[in-house]
């Protein structure tokens, strides 16, 4: 069967005059006939696949409302920020549920029809209005859906996608990124003008692609989220839910394996160079990250470190925190004290000025990632940050 490209090019009409602010993504995208596919996908150089035999038995509004679904994907670099997130094979479906959610929780907003199996954050159990890396590890209700979305959602290559843009179709980086800043001012007048119905999602995605200052909560966050998806992946996640078997026989119970909670550390420099001030905040953030991450408030434990342990402490809030120390540094002495804590911790956030020397290698089976505070710069030296860590400058004062 032929592409009947006039049904696909009145669906973008109709995308574009409902979503004027996606009309540069919605025509960036070329156009690849993929039979057999049974509907539509796209790669991270923002080529559309699409099954003719699809396109066919699809209305011209459905298959708009598709195409504005995937300049979605698109804009919003899903692909690039699986990759940051770690997104691995075996929790692709946990991306791709929580991808969906951030973009068509916005469309929904602004009146758009989607095909009956598309994903919705509150039918997942979930508030709406967050970002895909909020969802990923917030738990959800069971879903038969299993979006596939093509690569332009997580960054895998699927077997029906071309190689990369230098074949000639695709868009080559520097392309797709000035597209997203066109996107994100075309947002941000739409949403001036007052023309027409905006939601905060898609304006508070155009404030953060236009505005180049690097939200270190943001980071971190990210940056912790990643030390925890590497240790829980190491679960086969599918197991993770309940049995549907079980659920059909209910004298008999299945086995459910949990994926491990991992243990986190966090690893507070109180040398004499760290402003109370400063500790205080950061941990504040750092105790809401990781309830944002849903983690069991218990297993935090903070460790106050200068250049000798001072105090390890379980708590539940950073109120409870004592932080003890005020001589001199070395997280290399929190490292090595921390290898030997039991339960071994999985991911640990050290919280330093940074004016401290390090181990040369990375702590065997930790994850470990550096929120740095201030500029390191200490008679007229800037102290090195460690090569294996994770590091996240943090502007206490943002
Ligand atoms: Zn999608």
């Amino acid at each position: 069967m032929e592409l009947n490209t006039h049904k696909l090019l009145a669906a973008r009409l109709w995308a574009v005059r409902r979503y004027p602010y996606l009309t540069a993504a919605l025509f960036a995208s070329p156009i690849v006939a993929s039979p057999g596919l049974k509907g539509a996908t796209v790669d991270e150089s923002w080529r559309l696949y699409v099954d003719p035999e699809f396109v066919d038995r699809t209305s011209i509004e459905i298959l708009g409302g598709l195409l504005v679904h995937h300049a979605g994907h698109l804009v919003r670099d899903h692909a690039g920020r699986a990759r940051s997130m770690g997104v691995e094979r075996t929790m692709s479906k946990d991306w791709a549920l929580a991808a969906d959610a951030e973009i068509n929780d916005d469309l929904i907003g602004t009146g758009l029809r989607l095909p009956d199996d598309r994903i919705v954050p509150h039918e997942l159990g979930w508030k709406p209005g967050r970002l895909a890396e909020e969802y990923y590890h917030a738990p959800h209700v069971d879903t038969e859906s299993e979006p596939d979305c093509g690569s332009g959602s997580d960054g895998r290559v699927r077997d029906w996608e071309l190689p990369d843009a230098r074949e000639g179709s695709g868009l080559p980086p520097g392309e797709r990124h000035l597209l997203r800043s066109q996107t994100a001012s075309a947002v941000l007048d739409y949403s001036k003008g007052g023309a027409g119905r905006l939601s905060a999602g898609w304006r508070r995605w155009a404030e953060d692609m236009l505005d180049p200052k690097i939200d270190w909560r943001r980071v971190l966050a990210a940056e912790i989220r990643k030390g925890l998806s590497t240790v829980s992946g190491r679960v086969d996640y599918t197991y993770r839910r309940p049995s549907r078997r079980a659920s059909a026989s209910p004298d008999i119970v299945m086995p459910a394996l949990e994926r491990p909670v991992p243990e986190v550390l966090v690893l507070c420099d109180t040398s004499g160079s760290m402003g109370d001030e400063e500790l205080a905040t950061v941990l504040a953030e750092v105790d809401g990250l990781l309830k944002g991450v849903g983690l069991a408030r218990n297993r935090v434990r903070v460790m106050a470190v200068d250049a000798a342990v001072q105090t390890v402490q379980n708590v539940t809030s950073a109120r409870q925190i004592n932080l003890v120390g005020g001589g001199g540094t070395d997280m290399g002495a929190g490292l090595a004290a921390a290898a030997k804590l039991r339960p071994r911790p999985s991911v640990i956030v050290i919280l330093t000025d940074g004016m401290t020397p390090w181990p040369r290698e990375a702590p065997k089976g930790m994850q470990v990632v550096v929120g740095l505070i201030g500029n390191r710069v200490q008679g007229g030296r800037t102290w090195p940050a460690p090569q294996w860590a994770r590091v996240v400058p943090i502007d206490a004062a943002a």
